[in-house]
């Protein structure tokens, strides 16, 4: 990970941490005391991890966009909206890397970002909700650009919209946001590398 998060925020990760680190040391007694059903720990220290890595996710997310758009609240909203009502959407974000020479452009916007533009592209059925937006600084450069599919992940359940995501996030630093149509789920791809994000935890 190229960028540290605040101090505050490790310091919240690491309580976060310790208290499912205490919860397991709760678990190793138990075994050793009277054996009796573990089960629901499990399920307990699960659910507190996964909230645990949803909510690292949108914090790294935070750090990752802020020094090259101002459009995070926008971009966060936007993604709330479309987990909540599956509707399937890819959104670059242009960091140092120029990306013309690895994404076939769509169609120029030239407007600024905004939750109410994102929705409407990516509106079921619009006209422009195939393909991914390009964001650059504010601006939605263009919508419905074709990216390149990662070969990579052969093995593994995955879909074109996060393939596409993974593979232009292999060939550049640019930072891609994907909702699934089919779950509804969040997350973001940077590095060759594809991190669940928990919509509601956005910050
Ligand atoms: P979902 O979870 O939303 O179903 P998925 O990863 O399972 O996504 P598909 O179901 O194949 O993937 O999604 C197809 C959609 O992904 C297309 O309609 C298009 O909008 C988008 N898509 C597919 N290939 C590309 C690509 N190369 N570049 C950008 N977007 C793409
Ligand atoms: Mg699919």
């Amino acid at each position: 990970m190229e960028m540290e998060l605040t101090e505050s925020m490790k310091q919240q990760l690491k309580k976060d941490l310790l208290q499912v680190s205490v919860e397991v040391d709760e678990m190793i007694e138990t075994i050793d005391n009277n054996g009796c059903c573990i089960l629901n720990d499990f399920e307990r220290i699960h659910h507190v991890f996964n909230d645990l890595q949803m909510t690292a996710a949108s914090h790294y997310l935070d750090t990752y966009l802020s020094p090259f758009t101002d459009a995070y609240q926008a971009l966060s909203t936007a993604i709330r909206h479309f987990s909540k009502r599956k509707h399937g959407a890819i959104m670059v974000v242009q960091r140092k890397n120029p990306l013309d020479a690895f994404m076939h452009s769509g169609v120029l916007i030239g407007a600024s970002v905004s939750f109410q533009l994102l929705e409407t592209i990516f509106y079921p059925g619009s006209a422009l909700h195939d393909g991914a937006v390009l964001i650059k600084s504010n601006t939605i450069v263009s919508a419905a650009n074709v990216l390149p599919l990662s070969h990579k992940h052969v093995d593994e359940k995955i879909g074109t919209r996060h393939r596409a995501a993974l593979g232009l996030s292999e060939k550049s630093d640019a930072l891609i946001l994907v909702v699934s149509e089919e779950t509804g789920r969040a997350s973001f791809a940077v590095g060759g590398k594809l991190y669940p994000i928990h919509p509601g935890g956005l910050i």
